[in-house]
């Protein structure tokens, strides 16, 4: 039980891990501090939290447990603003879709306190933002990646750990690097992808008469175009080399296939599309729908 938690950045994930802890009741008391009052008293309302802090220093002063759930580029603002006021047995956590960036902004801004900052990022999510969207089930069956560093506190790390658990998540763990690496594979790259075709798209003149024939492919394909701009603006600078990388490798093989479709050459096309659909099959046989 986490009697003080304290979320900052109240939106979709800060939100939702709020619910799911309190539908567990696995905590007795939330407090919200963020960017707008309006959001932090409409999540008040909701019954998200229980108390809008007025300052950083007044959110984490008397928490046990605090939640950085802001966008990753104000993170290292966070921090700084609490690494001076925060009490010296506080736990903090964060759920930032990168998680190099973030523990460097933690390491320069906690000082001795950053032996008690676990990192973490739940695979789960929706291209929805905003308290109003949040859910007490958003990571039931779903994965958190921690990314402890070898000096993390081990008490620290079992508190974060019980804390998704409750939730109905699976706790994994890795390096920060393996996850930055992995993560511009599985989520980064499809998002700049998303982003991309229906940004080229819409800036074609006859725009209007591709979106009137569009179907429900299109659809699955650019879900993920609709989620927040400056999220994904802030993943891509945090996650900058990797994401290149991938977007490298994917430019590659893409000039591969155009090729292949230019010269006719169908067995191209046709070992290329069965290889992606097994293996697409395969995936998703195992795992839920996102
Ligand atoms: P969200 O719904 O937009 O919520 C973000 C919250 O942070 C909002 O309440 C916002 O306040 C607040 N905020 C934004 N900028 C701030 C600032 N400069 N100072 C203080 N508060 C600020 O976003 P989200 O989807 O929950 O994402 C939050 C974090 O979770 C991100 O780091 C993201 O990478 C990570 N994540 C997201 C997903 C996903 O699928 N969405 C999945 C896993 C991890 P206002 O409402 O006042 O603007």
């Amino acid at each position: 039980m986490i009697e003080r938690l304290t979320v900052i950045g109240v939106g979709l994930i800060g939100g939702s891990l709020a619910r799911a802890l309190r539908d567990a009741r696995a905590v007795r008391e939330v407090t919200g501090f963020g960017r707008s009052l309006s959001n932090l008293e409409l999540a008040a309302e909701l019954g998200v939290i229980d108390r809008v802090a007025v300052s950083l220093a007044d959110a984490v002063r008397d928490a046990n447990v605090v939640v950085l759930a802001t966008p990753v580029g104000a993170m290292p603002e966070m921090l700084n603003g609490i690494g001076s006021v925060l009490p010296e047995t506080t736990v903090v956590t964060d759920v930032g879709s990168t998680k190099e960036s973030v523990m460097a902004a933690a390491q320069s801004a906690l000082g001795e306190k950053y032996s008690r900052f676990v990192a973490g990022h739940p695979i789960a999510g929706t291209e929805q933002s905003g308290v109003a969207a949040a859910v007490a089930d958003l990571f039931s069956q779903r994965r958190v990646i921690l990314t402890p560093d070898v000096d993390t506190d081990v008490e620290a790390v079992s508190k974060v750990v019980a804390m998704w658990q409750a939730t109905g998540a699976h706790v994994m763990s890795m390096s920060a690097a393996e996850h930055d690496r992995v993560l511009a594979a599985s989520s980064h790259l499809p998002h700049v992808l998303a982003y991309a075709l229906v940004d080229m798209l819409v800036r074609r003149d006859d725009h209007r008469a591709i979106f009137d024939c569009v179907g429900g492919g299109f659809r699955d394909f650019t879900r993920i175009a609709s989620s927040d701009p400056v999220m994904w603006r802030d993943i891509c600078l945090a996650n900058r080399q990797a994401i290149v990388a991938m977007l490298n490798q994917f430019h590659d093989n893409l000039s591969d296939t155009i090729e292949a479709i230019e010269r006719g050459d169908g067995d191209f096309l046709l070992d290329t599309f069965t290889r992606a659909k097994h293996a697409r099959d395969k995936i998703f046989h195992s795992l839920p729908e996102a």
